[in-house]
């Protein structure tokens, strides 16, 4: 039986991930969707311990509950010199209502007196199907904790994520400087480069929804 086109589904409702992913696997046969083609749905939790943790959760919640291949992904900002913080919290950092200036100004309160400045960002992208199987990607890129925010492009850490090789902050970059040094850059061309095996994967994992008539196959006779 004839399944129709590959759809994937991207579980978020950010309408810009969205774009650059459909940009992104624009070469493929493919119909991209994000949660937001559909009704309400449960929100997941990102609760996990590890970036792939959370991509995974939230790919796989995504495929079960809507019956389609759905691609998640989780990214945040590690500090050597903060045991691996903001880590998997970096969206909540300062306080669920905080802003983008918040979290930078409490990450320079925090690295103020430390020397040692590394740090890195890291991103997970999960591709998984209905029966909770998935592939994973993954992506990092390695910087400095500016002494100051500089630049405003970008969103989130930018301003405060200085990368030596172009001598920039991620906020001081074009976005497509940023994309071919970033680690989603990195994660998403990645996947991008083995896309035909992946959409293989995905229709050899995919259960097969059959239509049956009811009356010819005799069920339902007698309710
Ligand atoms: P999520 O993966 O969309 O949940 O993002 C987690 C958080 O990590 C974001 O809210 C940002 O604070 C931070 N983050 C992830 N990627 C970037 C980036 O490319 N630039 C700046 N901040 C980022």
């Amino acid at each position: 039986m004839e399944n129709g086109p590959d759809i994937l589904v991207i579980a978020t409702r950010n309408q810009g991930k969205t774009a650059e992913i459909r940009e992104l696997l624009k070469a493929f046969p493919l119909e991209i969707k994000n949660l937001d083609d559909f009704g309400p749905i449960p929100e997941v939790e990102e609760d996990g311990e590890t970036f792939d943790e959370n991509a995974y959760k939230k790919a796989s919640f995504a495929a079960k509950v809507l019956g389609f291949p759905a691609l998640a992904d989780d990214s945040g900002l590690m500090v050597k010199a903060l045991g691996g913080a903001p880590g998997v919290h970096s969206a909540r950092y300062a306080g669920d209502n905080a802003t983008d200036a918040d979290r930078n100004e409490k990450l320079l309160k925090e690295m103020a007196d430390r020397l040692d400045r590394r740090a890195a960002f890291e991103c997970v992208i999960s591709v998984a199907v209905p029966t909770g199987a998935a592939l994973t990607y993954e992506g990092r890129c390695e910087g400095e904790i500016a002494r100051e925010p500089a630049g405003d492009s970008g969103f989130g850490y930018d301003p405060v994520f200085y990368y030596p090789p172009l001598n920039k902050t991620f906020a001081q970059m074009t976005r497509a400087e940023k994309n071919s040094v970033s680690h989603r850059g990195k994660a998403l061309s990645e996947l991008r480069g083995e896309f035909d095996k992946v959409l293989i994967w995905i229709r050899r994992e995919m259960p097969i929804f059959e239509k049956f008539n009811c009356r010819q196959d005799g069920c339902g006779q007698g309710d």
